[in-house]
Parts: structure tokens; C-alpha cells; sequence
């Protein structure tokens, strides 16, 4: 991460994260989303910093639910989707793929991950070497497919992955452990997917969270990264098939998991 740019996390809702966004320089400070209003505002007072902006990545109400409360209360301006600018509360500034948000000193890549909405975005911070991505991926897991298709996700999750293997990924759910357990069903002969999820199971065990990742960690581990893998397309039935078609079916075997 840079000298510029520090990230405050904590829990919101049942299983949401919240995140703060701070520059160090100027003092802008962003809200990645924003599930409940409340908890966020006692986040801003822990740290001290004043509300600036909201980056909002879809439409959900666990997303957005915050946002008319914290611009009642700070001011702030509202950044999200185009595509989905009739739903997001209180938007200011309507962004879609390669658009910058500057936040002080450092600047966040809008790109366009849509698959779980049709206007999914997520914010990368190239710079700090970190990545907001929402509801796309998770820990182990991706989203679900409410608006889109397979092919729309299969593409986004490519946009991700090609992001640098060090970047430090922000989801917005602890789903970790059972995407892990899913996650074994599909490909048991993975080792370092053994390994993660043994220390996933350890670590909620002791309340801790799984959040974030890293790129080269869900490349290495979740499944829907990974539908180049032989053992995978065994598994699913569909060795030697086109990508997008292994990842369509290890989606739907999830979603009846
Ligand atoms: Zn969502
Ligand atoms: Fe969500």
C-alpha cells in the first residue's frame, strides 16, 4: 500500500464489510459502498476522518442502503455505476469503465465487472496496489448472477484476474468459509485450496476474518478463477470444454449447492 492511501475496515450488517477509503495527504477519506449508515459513522468517528465521497459498486441495498443517511449527515459526493444511475440514492457523478476517481493524491480505475448487476463496477487503486471488487469475486467464491449471464461474469472475472497477482482485494462479504466447502466439491485434488480452507476453518474459528485476498491467492484456490484446470473440468463433466462453459456449469452447481 502507499504512504498516501490507508484503508479501514470492519464489519457491517450480518456479513457485509464496510471500508474507508483515506488519504493521508488531503484527508479525503471515501466509503467503498455503504451497508448501514450507522456503523460507518462510528467508523469515520473512531478514525477521525470526515466523509468525502461514497463509491458505490452496484445497486443493492446492502450497498447503498447508507448512502441518503451519510450525505444527509457529511455532504458527501455519490459516485457509481452509470449503467445503474436510476437506482443508486442520491448520486452525483455517474462513472463507467476507465474513468478515474481521484481521491486526494490517489486515483482509482472505474472498471466495468458486470455478471451479479448489469452495472457492476469495481474501483482499482493501481498505485496503493489494492482493488475494490464488491459483489464480483469473493473469497473463494464470485458473485451470483442476478442481471447477468455467465459469458457477461466469465469476462468480468478475467478483467480481475489480469490485475497485478499482488493486488490486495477488497469483497464485500465474509462468505469465505462456505464458498470454501463448495470450493472443495469441485476440485478436492487442489492442494493449496486444502490448505487455505483448513486455515480459512481456523481462522472464523477464533472470529478473525478471511478478508482481503489477494489476486495470486484466488487464482491459485477459487474455482471460479480457475476453470483451466483438468481437475475441475473432471469434476464438473466438461474436460476439454471452452472456458466459459466450465464456469457456467461450477456456477450453477453453486447456486444448487
Ligand atoms: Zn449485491
Ligand atoms: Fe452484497
Amino acid at each position: 500500500m502507499s504512504k498516501g492511501l490507508e484503508v479501514h475496515q470492519f464489519p457491517c450488517l450480518d456479513d457485509n464489510y464496510g471500508y474507508l477509503v483515506h488519504d493521508r495527504e488531503t484527508g479525503m477519506t471515501a466509503a467503498i459502498d455503504t451497508p448501514d449508515a450507522t456503523p460507518i459513522l462510528a467508523a469515520l468517528k473512531e478514525k477521525g476522518w470526515k466523509l468525502t465521497h461514497i463509491l458505490n459498486t452496484h445497486h443493492h441495498a446492502d450497498h447503498v442502503g447508507g448512502n441518503l443517511a451519510l450525505k444527509a449527515e457529511t455532504g458527501c459526493t455519490i459516485i457509481g455505476p452509470k449503467v445503474e444511475e436510476a437506482v443508486i440514492p442520491g448520486i452525483d457523478r455517474a462513472v463507467s469503465e476507465d474513468d478515474i476517481v481521484q481521491l486526494g493524491a490517489s486515483g482509482a480505475r472505474v472498471i466495468e465487472v458486470p455478471g451479479h448487476t448489469r452495472g457492476h463496477i469495481a474501483y482499482s487503486f493501481a498505485d496503493a496496489g489494492v482493488a475494490f471488487v464488491g459483489d464480483t469475486i469473493f473469497a473463494l467464491g464470485c458473485g451470483r448472477l442476478f442481471e447477468g449471464t455467465p459469458a457477461q461474469m466469465w469476462d468480468s472475472i478475467q478483467k480481475l484476474a489480469a490485475l497485478p497477482d499482488d493486488t490486495v482485494v477488497y469483497c464485500a462479504h465474509e462468505y469465505t468459509q462456505s464458498n470454501a466447502r463448495f470450493a472443495l466439491t469441485v476440485e478436492p485434488q487442489n492442494d493449496a485450496l486444502q490448505a487455505r480452507a483448513k486455515e480459512v476453518d481456523e481462522k472464523r474459528a477464533r472470529g478473525e476474518w478471511t478478508v482481503p485476498t489477494t489476486i495470486a491467492l484466488e487464482k491459485a484456490t477459487n474455482p471460479f478463477l480457475r476453470p483451466a484446470s483438468k481437475d475441475l473440468q473432471e469434476t464438473v463433466g466438461l474436460t476439454g470444454a471452452p472456458l466459459v462453459d466450465v464456469f457456467a456449469e461450477t456456477r450453477r452447481r453453486k447456486d444448487n449447492f
